[in-house]
């Protein structure tokens, strides 16, 4: 452990929580093995040594998005090349691989869509809870949210009241990026912004709902943004309880109109998933999101503080759109080889963390 970094573990080791100024400090040190070591620990202590994963698939409704936010490469215009909308039984007819392949979730979110109306969120919903109970839909960013209140002319919890009626589960982190006024500002300044994007997964909380939060990292933030970001998380965090995990998201460089960045590297990946797991004291499962940090780095991470790995995803479209070099998919059998590679336990789990039977590998890469 590096001496500048003695006081630091000294408070983990008590159980104390990191200030912001702590968290810059880790962010800045070039002592990877020492954060590294330190993030392992309370991983350890949190979660033992299991390395949760989730069958499940992705459904993306529709690209077609009012705003146009600089790092965005999914969305299109209405009538621009490569636009789609899904009608109602297609989204149904595409969801019916989900009971095949036996998932448990479907993670529905699409672009601000300036025409459909609201009863066809309700209805897919409704529709999808109807032919298939068993899955957990998991559905709607803030960002979403906040568009629907529009369109219903309705307050987020009315809105929310009626999505839960109508079958939503629970919400997923997505449109939070980085919270900073100046970053926001620069990459997506339309779209709702970080006191709504607060104000709803609030709203949602307070209702007994629970969602997962997220960081979209390795653009032009810095590392003071990044500790702000990770701080008003967890203050919301502090107040309702209602954050199962807090998941990482690599910039991605393809695609955009954010030309010249280059990908967030290994040593940004291991730095935000080990700092953050430092700083959340009070959200219990960290998740390396593979689809967008790829599988290698995946795993690497399940020794930097993550525990989750996310799941076998069937048809991610927003991140390889933005020219992801990860696979469309991968198998339970190869995600779980992985994760024992790893020297972890793997552990399926439904989308709020109950434990499910997980499936017996053969394969063993040892
Ligand atoms: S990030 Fe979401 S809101 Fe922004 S342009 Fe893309 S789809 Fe639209």
């Amino acid at each position: 452990m590096a001496d500048t970094l003695r006081d630091i573990e000294a408070k983990v080791h008590a159980g104390e929580r990191l200030s912001f100024e702590d968290g810059v400090r880790l962010f800045r040190t070039r002592d990877l093995f020492a954060i590294g070591r330190l993030a392992n620990e309370v991983r350890e202590k949190k979660n033992g040594n299991r390395a949760y994963y989730v069958r499940n698939m992705h459904l993306n409704y529709s690209n077609v998005c009012i705003f146009d936010c600089h790092f965005c490469s999914f969305y299109r215009k209405e009538g621009q090349e490569g636009a789609w909308e899904m009608d109602l039984d297609t989204i149904f007819a595409y969801a019916a691989k989900a009971r095949f392949e036996k998932l448990n979730e479907i993670h529905i979110v699409g672009g601000v869509h300036p025409k459909l109306p609201w009863n066809y969120y309700l209805e897919m919903l409704r529709g999808l809870k109807e032919r298939y109970p068993e899955l957990h839909l998991k559905a709607f960013t803030a960002t979403e949210i906040d568009h629907f209140t529009r369109i219903a002319r309705k307050d987020a919890g009315t809105v929310l009241a009626e999505l839960r009626e109508a079958g939503l589960d629970s919400l997923p982190g997505g449109g939070a990026e980085v919270f900073a006024d100046r970053v926001w500002n620069r990459i997506c300044s339309g779209k709702a912004r970080p006191e709504r994007w607060l104000e709803i997964h609030r709203t949602w909380h307070r209702m007994g709902g629970r969602s997962t939060s997220t960081m979209l990292y390795g653009h032009i933030e810095t590392d003071e943004e990044r500790v702000d970001h990770i701080l008003r998380l967890r203050a919301l965090q502090d107040e309702t309880g209602g954050f199962n995990a807090f998941i990482p998201l690599a910039y991605q460089v393809e695609n955009n109109r954010m030309p010249g960045l280059p990908r967030p590297t290994a040593q940004t990946d291991i730095k935000v998933h080990a700092v953050a797991r430092l700083l959340f004291d009070n959200i219990d499962h960290l998740k390396a999101y593979w689809i967008m940090t790829g599988l290698k780095m995946a795993q690497i991470l399940l020794s930097y503080g993550a525990d989750d790995i996310d799941g076998t995803i069937l048809e991610e479209r927003i991140v390889h759109m933005a020219g992801a070099e990860s696979p469309l998919g991968v198998s339970e059998e190869e995600l779980c080889s992985l994760i024992r590679e790893a020297g972890r336990d793997p552990v399926r789990r439904d989308t709020l963390y109950r434990p499910l039977e997980a499936i017996e590998t053969t394969r063993s890469n040892h």
